[in-house]
């Protein structure tokens, strides 16, 4: 069965201590849902607070990822984190990609090529994000834009390393602004970036491939979203950032 997941990105938020107590709230909260086996449940703190935040969640309940990670495997590249950093916490994922990292730190589809790299060969789950800006979208080049992102950054990969990747939709437009994308606006992009990953890697892979959503989900639309048979889950950003609202979100998955 495809996993479904709810993961929450942290981005550049909290202090350590602040942090520490919305990972323990998550956990707590955790303990009172039975989550199905296929369900997985995500948090994306900074790096500064993944260690302190792996001590107070307990792994089948709730698994720490990166927001982001180097390109290299480690040595003379001051202020980066290596995939193998990440692992060595006890993180299983990371995310790749993500909106901001390619318009405000320049991360284009060699770059993220050689983060997937790195952070398969460490064993982490790469979370990669993808989606078209406004303007791309209103010149009807939404499919073409997210065709060219996941292909040029993921389709060298062999099916087995593939299998391995999530792939978290986030049209910019709907990133922090309040405006989510209609729940048929989501389910169209998915069933073609399901459909674009069929004809690479076949059926069977793409049937496997969990989808995620991002972008302006709430507790308020959170179930309407992942009821479409292609989303299957999301990548949460601001409604992480409390224990109560994303904890609504992962019982909109169930
Ligand atoms: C995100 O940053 O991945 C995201 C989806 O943010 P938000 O939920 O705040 O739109």
């Amino acid at each position: 069965m495809r996993k479904k997941i709810v993961a929450g990105n942290w981005k550049m938020n909290t202090i350590v201590r602040e942090g520490v107590a919305l990972a323990a709230a998550v956990n707590t909260e955790l303990k009172n849902i039975d989550l199905p086996e296929n369900v997985k449940v995500i948090i994306a703190p900074p790096f500064t607070h993944i260690a302190f935040v792996e001590q107070v969640t307990d792994e089948n309940k709730v698994t720490v990822a990166g927001q982001n990670c180097a390109t290299e495997e480690e040595g003379a590249y001051t202020g980066e984190v290596a995939a193998k950093m990440l692992k060595g916490l006890g993180c299983s994922s990371v995310i790749i990609g993500h909106s901001e990292r390619r318009t405000y730190y320049g991360e284009t589809s060699e770059i993220l090529v050689k983060k997937v790299y790195t952070a398969l060969k460490n064993d982490l789950m790469p979370i990669f994000c993808c989606g078209e800006k406004l303007e791309e979208r209103e010149s009807n080049k939404h499919f073409e834009v997210v065709e060219s992102q996941i292909s040029e950054a993921l389709f060298h990969l062999s099916k087995e390393d593939f299998s391995k990747i999530v792939i978290a939709y986030e049209p910019v437009w709907a990133i922090g602004t309040g405006v989510t994308a209609s729940k048929e606006q989501a389910e169209e992009m998915h069933a073609f970036i399901r459909k674009t990953v069929s004809s690479h890697y076949g059926k069977e892979t793409a049937d496997n491939l969990t989808i995620l959503y991002g972008g302006s989900v709430k507790p308020a639309n959170a179930k309407e979203i992942f009821s479409m048979p292609n989303v299957d889950g999301g990548l949460i950003g601001g409604a992480s950032l409390k224990a109560d609202s994303f904890i609504d979100i992962v019982k909109a998955v169930l």
